[in-house]
């Protein structure tokens, strides 16, 4: 996969030099490794956590040689993310009767939303699935149009009304279309302004409101979308939204780009939400379904 392999090579080449320079597990070893950590976006914590308990599993086996180290560097890094990640479901969700499956998608401008929204729409299309997607970014009519340019582009129709329309009216419209005209999945779009955490807090609800006032299962995912390619900028957005929101997973986007990847380890570690979903580019097929050991076993390869 082009995308995944190009934030990979960033990682790996960086790795793959600091093995090179590799002479002995010394201080110098550790502060290097702890460096290297750090930049890759795992976090100032887990950093400090790979390396000493390197350092003890150094000394336990007596480690020397440069295969085990990096052997046990990336043991370490998959037990981690599986500590946590026993109870992982990183599965979408689904309506369980003849009721339209919703899909909630916040986050700040930028992120992705739109696009990620276009791609599962046509996703779901492809699977015979009939999509429906809800413009309830009415802040700026940028966003209303580019939603529109995706409906298109995927043919899947779009729920709009005029910028500055209340969205959980635009969301109600919507739902009572899908309702009465048997869609199987609508995709709902919002707008990201954190600067202001009470009203986006409210809108939200609002929005949750009048979805389950018809659909009492629904929304079944919300999904927070972060760019995975501002590290722990993402990380900080992703805890604010957390406290305002009930997101149930995250979608990573941007991971073809200069990305380090390691950023889904404290993600999990402290956030507790599972990855469900990867964006790796800009075209309608580039979205995976994240599959955690395959991703970081990918980042040293
Ligand atoms: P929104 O404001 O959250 O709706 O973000 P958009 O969907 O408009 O995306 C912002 C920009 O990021 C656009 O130029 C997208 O084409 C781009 N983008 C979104 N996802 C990806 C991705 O996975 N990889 C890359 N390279 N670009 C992406």
């Amino acid at each position: 996969d082009e995308g995944l392999k190009k934030s990979r090579t960033s990682f790996s080449a960086r790795f793959n030099k600091f093995l090179a320079n590799f002479r002995s597990v010394d201080e110098e070893f550790f502060d290097d490794l702890e460096e290297l950590l750090i930049e890759s976006d795992v976090g100032y914590e887990t950093a400090m956590r790979i390396s000493d308990e390197l350092r003890e599993e150094v000394k336990l086996k007596n480690v020397k040689k440069r295969a085990d180290v990096s052997d046990v560097i990336v043991e370490k890094l998959v037990d981690m993310y599986d500590e946590e990640g026993k109870e992982e479901d990183n599965t979408l969700h689904f309506s369980q009767d003849k009721n339209p499956t919703v899909f909630l998608f916040v986050g700040v401008n930028g992120a992705g939303k739109t696009t990620t929204i276009g791609k599962l729409a046509h996703r779901f299309q492809s699977q015979g699935k009939k999509v429906l997607l809800a413009a309830g970014d009415t802040f700026r009519a940028g966003a209303i149009e580019q939603l529109q340019v995706w409906g298109k582009r995927v043919n899947v129709p779009v729920e709009a009304k005029a910028a500055q329309t209340d969205p959980a009216s635009v969301v109600y419209d919507a739902v009572q279309r899908a309702i009465n005209e048997d869609f199987d999945i609508l995709l709902v779009d919002t707008a990201g302004r954190l600067q202001n955490k009470q009203n986006l807090m409210r809108e939200l609800e609002k929005i949750k409101r009048v979805i389950t006032k018809e659909l009492p299962d629904a929304p079944q995912e919300v999904l927070l979308v972060l760019d995975g390619s501002t590290g722990q900028n993402a990380l900080s957005q992703a805890k604010q939204f957390n406290e305002t929101t009930n997101v149930t997973g995250i979608v990573l986007t941007k991971l073809d780009g200069s990305s380090q990847g390691g950023i889904v380890l404290p993600i999990r570690n402290e956030l507790h939400l599972p990855v469900k979903l990867v964006g790796l580019g800009e075209q309608m097929d580039d979205l995976r379904d994240f599959d955690a050991e395959k991703f970081i076993y990918g980042l040293f390869k």
